[in-house]
C-alpha cells in the first residue's frame, strides 16, 4: 500500500496537508463503514484503498461486510435492479426476509463506531437499531436512483429517512428526502495496482497470456457480468464494426458475492460470442488488479456500454490511463466524459459502433480525447479528492448546524 504523502507527487503537497488537519480534528472519533460485499464491484474497490489511507492519516477507520445467504443476495440484487428502473416480479415475503436478515446483522454485529457509515440498500435497515445505540449514521448511495420502481422506493425510504444523512454520487440521483442529501462523487486510486503505471513488458506479457493480439486493434469493455453493463449489447456493437475493421473483443470481468446472477450472463455473453476467436471473454478471478490494469493501458479504444451506471469506475480508470472512452450517458458517466473532448458519450448501439469506427480511423483525435480524459480524472476523482470530502461529511456530523462548503 502506498503512503499517503506518496500522493503528493500526483495532486500537490498543499492537498495531502490539508488532508491531515481535517483528521486531525475527528481525533477520538470512529468511523465503521458497512457493506454487503468484501471483493467485487465499486464499492468494495473504493473502501479497499481508503481505509488504510484513512488510517495513515490517523483516523480510527474500520470496515465490516454484513452477512446473507443465497436467497438474500437474490433479493438484494432484485432490489437492485428494481431501483434502476428494471421490471421485477417481487415474492410476497421478499421484503420481510430482507428486514430479518438486516436485524440478524444489526443485533449480531458490534456497532461501535462513532459515525456509522452504511453503503448501498442491501445493509440500509440496520438503522433500526440507532433507537437503541444512538451513534451517527451516514447512508451513502452508490447507485443510479433517477427512476426508481415506486414500491421498491417506498419500502427503503422509510430506513433511508432515519439517517443522519444520505450521500450521492451524481445530482440526478438526488431525491425528495426529509434529511440532508449531499453529493460527493467517487474517485478511483492513481497509486493502485489497478491504475499504477506498468511497463510495456508488462502489459504485453498479460496479453500474450490471454493470447490476444497486440498488433491488431482491441476494444475492451470491463465490468462484471451483468445485464445493466450490456455485454450482449458490446458484443453486437463489435459485429457490426467487425463487418467493416479487422477488430478484436475483449469482455472481461468477474463476478461479486453479493451478484449472483454473473455466471448466467457470463454464459448468454459466450452464447453469442459463438466462438468467434477474436472474442476473449475473460473470466477474472479477484485480486486481478494488475491484468485489468494491462488490459486498459493495452487496448485501442475502451467501452462502458451501461444501460445504467452509478457512476462507472472503470470509466475513470480507463480515463487515468489516457484512453479514448466511449461510453453511454447514462448514471455517472457523463460527469466523467464531456462529448467530443474528454471521450464519446453514446445513446445507442447503432452510435456507439459508429463512434469506434471513428475512433479507430482516427488515431490522432482518439489520442486527444484520452489526453483530456486524463486531466479530468487528475483534477477531479482522484481518491484524496474522495478523502477530503469524506472527511467533511464526518466533521460536519460533529457541527450541526454550522456551515460547512464541499
Ligand atoms: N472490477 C474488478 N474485477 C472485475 C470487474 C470489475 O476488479 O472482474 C473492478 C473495476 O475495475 C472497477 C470496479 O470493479 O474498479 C467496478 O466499478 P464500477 O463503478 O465500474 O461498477 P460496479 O461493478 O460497481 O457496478
Amino acid at each position: 500500500m502506498a503512503s499517503i504523502e506518496e500522493y503528493s507527487s500526483i495532486t500537490g503537497q498543499a492537498s495531502i496537508d490539508e488532508l491531515f488537519l481535517l483528521a486531525k480534528q475527528l481525533e477520538g472519533k470512529s468511523v465503521q463503514n458497512i457493506n454487503s460485499t468484501a471483493v467485487g464491484g465499486g464499492v468494495a474497490e473504493i473502501l479497499t484503498r481508503m481505509i488504510p489511507l484513512l488510517k495513515q492519516l490517523g483516523v480510527n477507520a474500520k470496515w465490516d461486510v454484513i452477512k446473507g445467504n443465497e436467497k438474500f443476495f437474490a433479493i438484494t440484487k432484485n432490489i437492485h435492479n428494481a431501483l434502476h428502473g428494471i421490471p421485477v416480479n417481487f415474492m410476497d415475503d421478499d421484503f420481510s426476509y430482507f428486514l430479518e436478515i438486516n436485524k440478524m446483522n444489526a443485533n449480531e454485529m458490534d456497532l461501535s463506531g462513532d459515525i456509522i457509515f452504511v453503503h448501498d440498500p442491501q445493509p440500509v435497515a440496520l438503522i433500526e437499531r440507532q433507537k437503541d445505540i444512538g451513534r451517527n449514521w451516514i447512508w451513502r448511495c452508490h447507485i443510479d436512483f433517477s427512476k426508481p420502481d415506486v414500491r421498491t422506493w417506498k419500502f427503503l425510504r422509510t430506513y433511508i429517512e432515519q439517517y443522519d444523512c444520505a450521500v450521492f454520487s451524481a445530482p440526478a440521483f438526488a431525491r425528495d428526502l426529509t434529511i440532508k442529501q449531499v453529493l460527493i462523487s467517487p474517485s478511483i486510486d492513481p497509486l493502485s495496482d489497478k491504475n499504477k503505471e506498468l511497463s510495456p513488458e508488462v502489459i504485453s506479457s498479460i496479453f500474450e497470456r490471454f493470447g490476444i493480439d497486440q498488433s491488431r486493434p482491441i476494444i475492451t469493455q470491463i465490468s462484471r457480468f451483468d445485464y445493466l453493463k450490456d455485454p450482449l449489447g458490446v458484443i453486437k456493437v463489435y459485429k457490426k464494426v467487425r463487418k467493416y475493421l479487422d477488430v478484436q473483443l475483449v469482455l472481461a470481468g468477474g463476478g461479486a458475492t453479493d451478484d449472483p446472477e454473473g455466471p448466467r450472463i457470463m454464459e448468454e455473453v459466450k452464447h453469442e460470442a459463438d466462438k468467434d476467436p477474436d472474442i476473449f471473454v475473460l473470466f477474472l478471478p479477484p485480486a486481478s488488479d494488475i491484468e485489468i490494469n494491462a488490459l486498459q493501458r493495452g487496448s485501442t479504444v475502451i467501452l462502458q456500454k451501461s444501460l445504467k451506471e452509478g457512476f462507472g469506475l472503470t470509466v475513470s480508470e480507463a480515463l487515468w490511463k489516457a484512453k479514448p472512452v466511449i461510453a453511454t450517458a447514462v448514471g455517472g458517466i457523463p460527469l466523467q466524459i464531456a462529448h467530443k473532448y474528454s471521450g464519446i458519450l453514446t445513446h445507442t448501439l447503432e452510435g456507439t459502433a459508429y463512434w469506434v469506427k471513428q475512433l479507430l480511423n482516427e488515431p490522432e483525435y482518439a489520442r486527444r480525447l484520452g489526453i483530456n480524459g486524463k486531466e479530468h480524472i487528475k483534477n477531479n476523482f482522484l481518491i484524496t479528492r474522495h478523502i477530503k470530502d469524506y472527511l467533511l461529511i464526518f466533521l460536519s456530523l460533529f457541527h450541526k448546524g454550522d456551515i460547512i462548503y464541499l
